[in-house]
C-alpha cells in the first residue's frame, strides 16, 4: 500500500485542485534541534489561494452528493496510506517539529485512527410525526468549503482532527499548517492526492499573511482553527464579516490536583510526562500542579529527580525523551518567562543540562510554590516551566484551579476515585482526567470552556459542527 515514489526529503509542494504545485516565493523550514534551515516550502500566493477555494467550491457540488459510505471508504484508504508511510512521515516530523521518533510516529497513528473513527461514524437524522397531518424530516447537510488552520505543536494530528470530520460530513477543505511545520502535511497531501476527487482536499502553505487572507476569504463557509487564544480572537472577528461557522480550539492553563492519598512513587512519572511530554508544548499539558501539603515535598523530590535525569536533546538521537522547543519565537518567550521568574526571586529547580549547539533547548524547570498571582502561574508557558503549588484545603484548591480565563482540561490524582470525580465535576474545563492525562478519543467531544475555545472538536458533536440541520416539512395529504 502507498506511493513509493514520494521523496520525503525534498520537493515539498501544495495540493491544489488535485495537482501538486510550487510557488514563486518559498518559506524556510528550520530544524529546531540545530536552529538551521533544512528545507523550503511554498509560500502560497493570493491567486493560488483563490484557485484552491474555487476548486474546493466546484468539488463540493459533487462531493456533498457522494454517498456517506463512499466518502468513508476514501477516508479508510487515506488511513491505510498514511499508516503505510508512518515511519517516513515520523522521521520528517522529527526534523521539522523536534519530537523523538516514537512520539512522532504515535502522532501519525492518531491521524490514522481519527480517519478510521470518522469512517465508522453515522450521521444522525430523524423524522417527527405527531399525527397532525405532516411529517418533518430532520437531517444534517454539509456547509461547503472549510478553512482549516492548525498550529505547530501537533501538526499532523490536529490537521486530521479537521480533515476527517469535515470530509466525512461532505464538505471540502483547504488546510493551512503552521509556517513552522508545513512539511509533513504537504507530504500527506502528496500521499493522498489520488484518494479524493480533485479539489476535495487542498493543502497550502505560507507565511504570516496567509492565515488572515484565508479567514477573510468569502468563499469559505466555515473556519476550523487551532492555535493561541489571541489569534483565535482575530479569527472570530474575521468570521463575523460574513457569519462563517466557526470552531476554535485555543490555549489552556490546565491545573492538576494531587490529593494526599496518592502513591507518590507510582504517579510521579505520569504526572511529569503529563506536564512535559512534547517539551510541554501541548494545549492540554498540566501547566499548574497543585499538590497537597502532606506530599508536596516528596512529589517535588521525585519530579526533581526526573527533571535531572530525563534526556533533553535532538529527537533524532537515541535515548532522547524531550526534544527542543519547536521555534525561536516560542524559545525566546519561554526563556523570557524563566528569566522574569528568576529576577522576581522565585525558587527555580533546573533539570538536566541541554545541548548548547544553536538548537532551541530549554532545561526542564520547576518553580517551587510561587505566589498564585505570579506570571508563571497565571500565563500559559507552552514550554518546560511548571509551577508546583502547595494546597491544604480542597474547596480552596478548586477555586484556585478555576480562577483562570482558560478552561481546556485538568486532572485529579487520588486513590479515592469517587472523591476525584466529585472534584472533577467542580472544575470549569471541557475535559478532566482521573489518575491519567493527555488521553483524548475520536468518539468523545473535546471542547474548551471560557477562552480556551468556541465549539467542539471530536465525537459526533465535532462531526455535526461541520454540518447544519435541515428540516423538510412533508404534508400527508399530497
Ligand atoms: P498561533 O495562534 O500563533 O498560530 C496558529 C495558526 O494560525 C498558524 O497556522 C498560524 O500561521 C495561523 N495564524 C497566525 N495569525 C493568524 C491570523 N491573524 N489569522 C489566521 N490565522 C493566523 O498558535 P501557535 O503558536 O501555532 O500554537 C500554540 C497555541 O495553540 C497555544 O496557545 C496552544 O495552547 C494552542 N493549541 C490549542 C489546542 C486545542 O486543541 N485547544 C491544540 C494545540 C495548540
Amino acid at each position: 500500500m502507498g506511493n513509493s515514489s514520494v521523496d520525503f526529503l525534498c520537493d515539498y509542494r501544495m495540493l491544489i485542485d488535485g495537482q501538486l504545485v510550487d510557488s514563486a516565493e518559498r518559506i524556510e523550514v528550520i530544524n529546531p534541534a540545530h536552529g538551521e534551515c533544512f528545507a523550503a516550502a511554498p509560500d502560497c500566493s493570493e491567486a493560488q489561494l483563490n484557485h484552491a477555494v474555487e476548486s474546493a467550491q466546484r468539488a463540493f457540488r459533487k462531493w456533498r452528493g457522494v454517498p456517506l459510505k463512499e466518502r468513508q471508504g476514501m477516508l479508510l484508504q487515506a488511513a491505510a496510506i498514511l499508516e503505510a508511510h508512518a515511519d517516513e512521515l515520523a522521521r520528517l516530523f522529527t526534523r521539522e517539529q523536534g519530537r523523538p521518533f516514537d512520539g512522532a510516529r504515535a502522532e501519525v497513528m492518531i491521524a490514522v485512527n481519527w480517519l478510521r473513527a470518522y469512517a465508522a461514524m453515522d450521521i444522525p437524522g430523524h423524522v417527527i410525526d405527531k399525527g397532525d397531518g405532516q411529517r418533518v424530516e430532520v437531517r444534517h447537510v454539509p456547509l461547503g468549503v472549510v478553512c482549516a488552520i492548525s498550529p505547530w505543536n501537533f501538526p499532523v494530528n490536529l490537521a486530521f482532527w479537521k480533515i476527517a470530520p469535515a470530509l466525512a460530513a461532505g464538505n471540502t477543505i483547504v488546510l493551512k499548517p503552521s509556517p513552522f511545520t508545513p512539511l509533513c502535511m504537504l507530504k500527506a497531501g502528496e500521499l493522498l492526492r489520488d484518494v479524493f476527487p480533485a479539489g476535495v482536499l487542498n493543502i497550502i502553505s505560507g507565511g504570516d499573511e496567509l492565515g488572515p487572507l484565508m479567514t477573510a476569504h468569502p468563499g469559505f463557509a466555515k473556519i476550523s482553527f487551532t492555535g493561541s487564544t489571541a489569534t483565535g480572537k482575530r479569527v472570530m472577528e474575521a468570521a463575523a464579516r460574513d457569519l462563517k461557522r466557526l470552531t476554535l480550539e485555543l490555549g489552556g492553563n490546565d491545573a492538576a490536583i494531587v490529593m494526599p492519598d496518592v502513591d507518590v512513587d507510582q504517579v510521579a512519572l505520569q504526572i511529569f510526562m503529563g506536564a512535559f511530554y512534547n517539551t510541554a508544548q501541548i494545549c492540554v499539558a498540566t501547566k499548574r500542579l497543585y499538590v497537597h501539603e502532606n506530599i508536596y515535598d516528596s512529589l517535588k523530590d521525585r519530579l526533581t529527580e526526573l527533571a535531572k535525569t530525563i534526556k533533553v536533546g535532538d529527537g533524532a538521537e537515541q535515548g532522547t525523551v524531550l526534544g527542543p522547543i519547536q521555534n525561536k519565537r516560542q524559545f525566546d518567550r519561554v526563556m523570557g518567562m524563566i528569566e522574569d521568574a528568576r529576577a522576581s526571586g522565585l525558587t527555580l529547580i533546573e533539570g538536566a543540562q541541554v545541548p548548547n549547539n544553536g538548537g532551541y533547548f530549554i532545561p526542564v524547570t520547576l518553580v517551587d510554590n510561587p505566589p498564585e498571582e505570579s506570571a508563571v502561574v497565571q500565563d500559559e508557558a507552552f514550554g518546560p516551566l511548571l509551577p508546583l503549588l502547595r494546597f491544604s484545603d480542597v474547596a480552596d484548591v478548586i477555586e484556585r484551579a478555576n480562577a483562570s480565563e482558560y478552561g481546556l482540561a485538568g486532572a485529579v490524582w487520588s486513590k479515592d476515585v469517587d472523591k476525584a470525580v466529585a472534584i472533577a465535576k467542580r472544575l470549569e474545563t471541557g475535559t478532566v482526567w482521573i489518575n491519567q492525562n493527555l488521553k483524548l478519543r475520536a468518539d468523545t467531544p473535546f471542547a474548551g470552556h471560557k477562552q480556551s475555545g468556541f465549539g467542539i472538536e471530536n465525537g459526533l458533536e465535532g462531526l455535526l459542527e461541520y454540518m447544519v440541520p435541515q428540516a423538510i416539512y412533508v404534508p400527508h395529504n399530497t
